[in-house]
């Protein structure tokens, strides 16, 4: 290449907003160019020279040299997006820059020629904080009802379906819980609308306590919530049933002395393999749910 066209492209890339590194296969920074805004990135020019194994705790450097291997061996750009913690990296200056965890998106280049024997890339880091976290609030923001804040319908199908697929693929055991309060329309009718709402909102939250991390309940509609209950006993999905339906009884309507007890009624399905699809399991739990009501409520019944 000419000189002029040289100077160029190193114009170019010294002022784009993004920060690019040379690094070789064995983790060598050769060079650092760009990323000049100090509120996107923190100076990183310091680096050049260091190995990432120095600057970086072991575990993060080796998967940036994993994610250097990888693109050299499939010879294409490739594209990583992966959490960063600035104060973890040495020898830069923390007083300037952005702070707390940064969302990051790396295109990583492999380069032609060798730098020091090895062969390297270029890896172009653009911090994609602001619109990760709009795109996770978003996400959020359309997974979860309003009134009680747990999951909604859509998200219950969603993951009942990846349940399903599990089921299927890895056999994991898993059970699905409907759920309706009982005698709701009394509540509305007796002590108001928002009365109701505030019991609908102390079911959700009750039950979710009952829960663990890996399990997962949403508000369906109205008076009505699902839970997917994973990797479970028969034991264990009856003691939860009785857990629930005790934590509902506990219920009163804010300061009121409510006269009129809070209950729910359980309606559970197993997954099973003659299930074809998640109505199969959705329709055994809503008949399980039918029986509960109909054998005087306040109660959980499996079919
Ligand atoms: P059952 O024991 O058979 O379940 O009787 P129920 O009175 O609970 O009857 P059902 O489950 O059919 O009725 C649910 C009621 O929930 C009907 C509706 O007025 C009320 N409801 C639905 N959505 C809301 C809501 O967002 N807030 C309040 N406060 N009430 C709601
Ligand atoms: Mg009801």
């Amino acid at each position: 290449m000419d000189n002029n066209k040289f100077e160029e492209y190193e114009a170019i890339i010294s002022s784009l907003p993004d920060l690019v590194f040379v690094i070789t296969e064995s983790g060598r920074i050769v060079a650092v160019l760009g990323g000049d805004s100090l509120e996107q990135y923190h100076n990183c020019s310091v680096l050049e020279n260091f190995s990432i194994l120095e600057i970086l705790p072991d575990e993060q450097a080796r998967w940036f040299i994993d994610k250097i291997k990888e693109t050299l061996s499939k010879n294409k750009l490739m594209i990583f997006e992966y959490s960063f913690l600035p104060k973890n990296m040495s020898y830069i200056n923390h007083s300037h820059g952005p702070g707390g965890e940064l969302r990051l998106e790396g295109r990583v280049t492999p380069l032609k020629s060798y730098r020091y024997g090895e062969r390297a890339v270029v890896w172009v880091v653009r911090n994609i904080t602001e619109s990760y976290k709009l795109k996770q609030q978003l996400i959020h923001q359309a997974e979860t009802d309003p009134l009680s804040m747990v999951y909604n319908r859509r998200k219950l199908f969603k993951a009942l379906d990846e349940s399903y697929y599990n089921f299927k693929r890895y056999k994991e055991n898993i059970v699905f819980f409907l759920i309706d309060i009982d005698n709701f329309k009394q509540v509305n009718d007796k002590y108001g609308h928002q009365a109701g709402d505030s019991v609908i909102r102390n079911i959700a939250q009750k039950c979710k306590a009952e829960l663990r991390k890996t399990d997962l309940i949403s508000r369906i509609g109205g008076d009505e919530f699902g839970i997917i209950y994973r990797g479970t006993t028969e034991k264990s999905y009856s003691a939860l049933s009785k857990r629930l339906n005790k934590a509902a009884q506990s219920i009163t309507i804010d300061d009121k002395n409510l006269d009129l007890t809070i209950s729910i009624s359980i309606g559970i399905s197993q997954f099973k393999e003659s299930d074809n699809s998640v109505d199969d399991i959705y329709n055994r739990a809503d008949i399980a749910l039918y029986k509960s009501k109909l054998n005087g409520k306040n109660m959980f019944s499996l079919v």
